[in-house]
């Protein structure tokens, strides 16, 4: 490993010496073999240092849905950086693109852009607690919305330290989190309607908001039970709740018009990130005009030096460009490449009689090693469930596919992009059933 891996191991060695850890976010961490070094990516496949190529399902973790560097993204984004990088102001692309998606998107009258998705949770919280005047959000365990410390509770809690998985409680994710916050962080279990119901029936009028992804991607790729999601709109209505859909993951990858067009349930405030600009840094938040218009009377304060960056726009602008002319064979693409990848997963695994979870869609899936005999369909439902997954199994696994030339997701996400060939999945699948055979079978 040492060989194939050297110049990326110096890198590190190097790096460590004076940026934390190595790495830029704490994710990063723990990337299997361990944290390696890129070079340049094109369409689906990404070189590293020592020269190893890749074919790449973790695509810069969801925003390269279009695949590393499309030249039109790539050349909007070019064109804008020679006529001014920032200008602190207004400029004509911005209007461009809040039109857009609003006219993509079902619930967003009104837009606001920013860089990330955590500072987009951070303002879609501010305005349901302003609008309602109440102080408790409600989120579920195993979501992840962002590193900010109001909401960053329960990804991944010990269920021994959290307690009852119906009503489990919301432990913090990092030291140093403010403390006071978890009073006011209701964690609820996903897909589950009686808890909330029951929930909410004695304490629902306490609750400024509700945020969900509406499809769960941050634990295993979980899509909601038959109408989980059009009752959760109907409490949030029947209670007075701001409903968030955190769509940063699934937002333009599951559907032009995101998880809530794929399922037709349309939240009070949204947002997205990630893929609304194919990598270039650029978030936005959107929602009913009831609620972003506290923002656009200067009522509840949003902000950004670098909001609206022209060129980051300019990308989003290309990307949607795309997306909205050839949307229908993006789409159509990932669904295919991507089914026929999870079908073959699991078909490569029952020829070798290895156990094996595979569950979402073609544009993001899940894959896992369950340790007890499950249910074929979903066998995730929820966090709880998640961890009858054997993470140690797959982490193993992981580090095997990365040597030979396919790059995954510690944690069980793969992304497609539309660049994903038929060559590719080919060439995945044998890695696949190689991989298995050697270190699991
Ligand atoms: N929400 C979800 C569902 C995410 O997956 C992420 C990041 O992965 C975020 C919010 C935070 O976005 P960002 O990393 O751009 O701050």
């Amino acid at each position: 490993m040492s060989e194939r891996y050297a110049r990326s191991i110096a890198d590190l060695e190097r790096s460590k010496k004076s940026l934390a850890g190595g790495v830029s976010s704490n994710v990063r961490l723990g990337d299997k073999p361990f944290p390696l070094f890129f070079e340049r990516g094109t369409g689906s496949h990404l070189w590293d240092v020592d020269g190893n190529e890749y074919i790449d399902y973790v695509l810069g973790r969801g925003p390269l849905l279009l695949g590393h560097t499309p030249p039109e993204v790539i050349q909007a984004t070019c064109d804008q950086m020679w006529r001014g990088q920032i200008y602190a102001a207004q400029h004509e692309l911005e209007f461009e693109l809040s039109e857009r998606v609003s006219r993509i998107v079902p619930c967003a009258d009104l837009v606001r852009f920013g860089i990330s998705g955590s500072e987009a949770v951070h303002g879609a919280l501010r305005l349901a607690r302003a609008a309602t005047g109440r102080q408790t959000v409600l989120k579920f365990e195993g979501q992840y919305h962002g590193w900010l410390d109001n909401i960053l509770y329960s990804l991944s809690p010990d269920p021994n330290r959290a307690g009852d998985a119906l009503h489990p409680a919301a432990l913090a994710e990092s030291a140093g989190q403010f403390s006071g916050t978890e009073s006011h962080v209701v964690v609820l279990p996903w897909n589950n309607i009686p808890v909330l119901e029951e929930y909410l029936a004695q304490h629902g009028t306490t609750i400024a908001a509700i945020i969900t992804e509406p499809v769960m991607c941050n634990t295993a790729v979980i899509p909601p039970l038959p109408g989980y999601l059009e009752a959760l709109r109907d409490l949030c209505t029947q209670y007075g709740i701001v409903l968030i859909f955190d769509e940063v993951i699934t937002g333009f990858r599951l559907s032009l018009a995101g998880a809530q067009g794929r399922f037709n349930v349309k939240p009070d405030l949204t947002i997205f990130g990630k893929a609304i600009a194919n990598g270039m840094p650029i978030s936005c938040l959107a929602g009913r005009e009831q609620y972003m218009g506290l923002i656009a009377a200067g009522k509840v304060g949003h902000g950004g030096t670098y909001n609206s960056l022209p060129p980051a726009v300019a990308g989003a602008i290309a990307t949607l460009d795309m997306l909205e002319r050839d949307g229908a064979a993006v789409y159509a693409t990932m669904e295919r490449t991507g089914g026929r990848l999870m079908d073959g997963i699991k078909q490569r695994a029952a020829k070798l009689g290895i156990p094996v979870v595979v569950q979402g869609y073609g544009p993001i899936f899940y894959m896992g090693f369950p340790t007890t005999e499950v249910a074929a369909d979903q066998a995730v439902y929820d966090y709880r469930s998640s961890l009858a997954m054997d993470q140690e199994l797959y982490t193993h696994f992981v580090s095997a596919m990365v040597d030979r030339g396919v790059r995954i997701i510690p944690r069980g996400n793969w992304f497609l992009s539309s660049t994903h060939s038929d060559a590719d999945i080919d060439q995945t699948l044998d890695a696949v059933e190689a991989v298995l055979a050697e270190t699991i079978a």
